[in-house]
């Protein structure tokens, strides 16, 4: 018998989410960097309902794909039958917390089936990983150039939009008016633009797993000032991780965020804020690594019209 296929919906090889982490506090990189080599293992509940759900989707959609275009969407699992598989492929994170969050995803599921039954939308890509050449400052393969795991890419009317799954706690008014203004949208958007008047925008797709079950689509709206400077953001930032992430520094001595925003933040305290309260630095004998902030400059002015 043919081995079905398990999608995989993991993050995409040069993702943002590197430089969002970096943005906010460089450290934080550094912090996760370590955690990354020595391989330790999440047991974030929220996570762990963020993965669960994302596998489902994903098989949902991949076997509607499947119906819609006449072909056998048993070639994938069902969404429950990869949900199950889950805790004993993902090894980020706790095998243990991802079988107790499992019966909330699954109920979730259940009511989302129900919930978008007569949803009229043609999946054209589920997962689709793709490259998102920025204009700024590098070549190929050097930053500013990123990619992006799209969860799910459809036609309705005539445009294409691009969905992104979200598990939530409890979804609120606020959701479309964050994530608006997060770069990993931000950058969805900046691709969009390459279908010109095809694209019909960033939707996001709410689930909201808990005792009681919600489910919405907010659109998210354009924040074009934050669009346009997307490209020297990005690059400015991608500069400076890359530049730490190879000098080999401890964490410890890369440059803090030290704020209420930063080391408490919105839902809940930053992940690393008792290594960062306690660890003492060495005394730092060695060189910092060089970011050119003044070739930075010089080339951005350079390609200001003034
Ligand atoms: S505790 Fe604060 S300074 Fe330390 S990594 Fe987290 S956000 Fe950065």
């Amino acid at each position: 018998m043919t081995e079905k296929i398990l999608i995989f919906t993991g993050q995409s090889p040069n993702g943002i989410h590197k430089t969002e982490t970096a943005m906010l506090c460089l450290r934080r990189r550094g912090w996760d960097v370590a955690d990354e080599h020595a391989a330790v293992v999440r047991k974030s509940p929220a996570l762990a309902r963020g993965v669960l759900l994302h596998a489902g989707l994903a098989h949902y959609y991949a076997r509607l794909k499947c119906a819609q275009t006449g072909t056998d969407p048993d070639a994938y699992y069902t969404p429950e039958e990869a949900i199950s598989r889950i805790p004993g492929m993902e090894d980020s994170l706790c095998p243990v917390v991802l079988r107790e969050q499992t019966p909330v995803v699954l109920k979730a599921l259940a009511g989302y089936y129900a919930r978008w039954m007569h949803d009229k939308v043609r999946v054209l890509a589920v997962e689709q990983v793709v490259t998102i050449p920025l204009p700024g400052f590098g070549g190929p393969g050097e930053p500013p150039e990123k990619t992006a795991r799209i969860d799910l890419i459809v036609e309705r009317g005539g445009r294409i939009f691009f969905w992104d799954h979200k598990s939530a706690g409890r979804i609120t008014k606020r959701h479309p008016w964050f994530y608006a203004r997060s770069a990993q949208f931000l950058l969805l958007r900046w691709f969009g633009r390459q279908l010109a008047d095809k694209f019909g925008g960033v939707v996001l797709n709410l689930v909201q797993c808990a005792d009681t079950t919600d489910y919405q689509r907010p659109p998210l709206d354009a924040v074009s000032g934050l669009l346009t400077s997307l490209p020297a953001s990005l690059s400015y930032y991608e500069r400076q991780r890359l530049a730490f992430e190879r000098s080999g520094l401890p964490a410890v001595l890369w440059p803090a965020v030290p704020s209420e925003h930063t080391c408490q933040g919105r839902y809940s305290a930053c992940a690393h804020a008792r290594k960062c309260e306690t660890a003492v630095p060495p005394v730092i004998d060695t060189d910092w690594p060089v970011v050119d902030i003044a070739g930075y400059a010089k080339k951005l002015l350079g390609r200001i019209d003034r």
